[in-house]
């Protein structure tokens, strides 16, 4: 067991499509969180090309000042792919087939795929003889495990899903194993209503007051801001950051949506699963968006009933039953007529709670009333309809995503 305090890592992401913004390096991000939870500080972030020399200089430098560097990708079994003979290299090992990896290999090929195994998917089986094999559950190319020089090299595949399985399954558990790290805290909060400068000002006192170790961070996001407090330590750290959590939630008090590092849909979901609600949606200018967080949550069939996306005002009469007169009257974007289209959808699915939305998204579509980023949004129960507007400033993508945020924290003061 190495004794260190803030043991230090490198992630190091390898291929060409990263340079070339194709593929967004998600990877990064994923592994950043995992080893911040473990306890692990990551002082830098590398992506370097699919290119000899990139890779082995990235490999000298942040091997020299960290304690792990790990790597994903380039590791198919295509020509562009070259991490695995250049750590055979770097590392002076010889390349030998490894029992466990071509087992492996076969399997998937007979089993899943179905499709006749290639010479060049053998090699998938190749590893060099100087590393630890961490297996591939998930995929063929097998994951390595190097030591040199008091720093540890793990190098997974460029496959997000790949990548996550071996982080979890192995290195993750074993880097605890081998380093005494004691885990991060985090304390986090949901703000809305209040911008970050606002809140800035308001926590002036607070943040100057914070004992030392304790950092106060603000992570503003669609008119929302998350306020997380982070300690890493010894045992202790856990009462004081508790102590400082409810300070800060007291003094945030009126613009708190919840005391946990949860997103607003995700806030909204366990209200109505509380409440035990359903929830429908009638969805104009939003095209479904909102429906689509919701079922990205595992189990919201338990509350979310479904919606309609009525983009066209035929859509929003026939299907909702709003009044032609009123969108003749009023235009599609108006409270008269997102309040109908609340309405309507909750009597036709039965639901307890609906929101409706309708705005002008842009780059087009201005009126000399209403210009790009106007926005209404209803919500109905039995009880009550209510509605608000929105003036946003945007482009389109900004503008929808914007519009949800909103309609969604609109729901949650809405049911009570
Ligand atoms: P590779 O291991 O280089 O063959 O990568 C296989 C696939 O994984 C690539 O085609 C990308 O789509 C994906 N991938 C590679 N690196 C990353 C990364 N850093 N973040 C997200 N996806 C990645
Ligand atoms: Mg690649």
């Amino acid at each position: 067991m190495i004794e260190k305090k803030g043991v230090v890592a490198v992630i190091l992401t390898i291929g060409d499509e990263l340079l070339i913004g194709q593929t967004i390096d998600t990877n990064s991000a994923w592994m950043a969180t995992a080893l911040n939870h473990a306890g692990i500080a990551v002082r830098r972030r590398v992506a370097v090309g699919d290119d000899w020399d990139a890779i082995w200089t990235a490999l000298t430098e942040e091997g020299k000042s960290s304690d792990i560097v790990l790597i994903t990708g380039g590791l198919g079994p295509t020509s562009d792919d070259i991490t695995k003979p250049l750590l055979c290299s770097f590392f002076g090992g010889e390349m030998i087939t490894d029992k466990g990896a071509l087992d492996n290999v076969v399997e998937i090929f007979s089993k899943k795929l179905n499709r006749p195994l290639l010479e060049r998917n053998l090699k998938q089986a190749d590893v060099p003889d100087n590393c630890r094999v961490i297996p591939n559950k998930r995929g063929t190319a097998p994951g390595m495990w190097f030591e040199k020089e008091g720093t540890i090299y793990v190098s997974m595949p460029g496959v997000p899903h790949e990548m996550k399985g071996m982080m979890t399954d192995d290195v993750i558990p074993e880097l605890k194993k081998r380093f005494d790290v004691s885990p991060v805290q985090h304390r986090t909060l949901l703000t809305a209503g209040i911008g970050e400068s606002f809140l800035a000002e308001r926590l002036l006192d607070f943040e100057a007051a914070l004992p030392k170790g304790i950092k106060l961070a603000y992570l503003p996001n669609y008119g929302m801001v998350r306020l997380r407090l982070t300690a890493a330590g010894a045992k202790d750290v856990e009462a004081m950051i508790d102590h400082q959590f409810e300070q800060l939630k007291s003094l945030v008090k009126e613009h708190l949506v919840i005391d946990q590092d949860l997103t607003l849909q995700e806030t909204v979901a366990q209200m109505l699963l509380t409440k035990n609600k359903t929830l429908a949606i009638a969805e104009s200018c939003t095209g479904g968006y909102i429906s689509h967080l919701f079922t990205l949550l595992p189990g919201s069939s338990a509350y979310y009933l479904g919606g309609i996306v009525s983009y066209s005002n035929a859509l929003k009469i026939d299907l909702l039953g709003v009044d032609p007169a009123i969108i003749e009257q009023f235009g599609a974007v108006s409270i008269e007529t997102v309040s109908q289209m609340a309405d309507g959808i909750r009597k036709k699915t039965g639901a307890d709670f609906s929101i409706a939305t309708s705005g002008i998204m842009g780059p087009s579509g201005e009126t000399a009333q209403k210009q790009i980023g106007f926005v209404c949004v209803a919500f109905s129960s039995k009880e009550h309809t209510s509605t608000t507007t929105f003036q946003f400033r945007f482009d389109r993508q900004r503008n929808i995503e914007l519009t949800a945020a909103h309609a969604l924290d609109f729901l949650r003061k809405n049911m009570g």
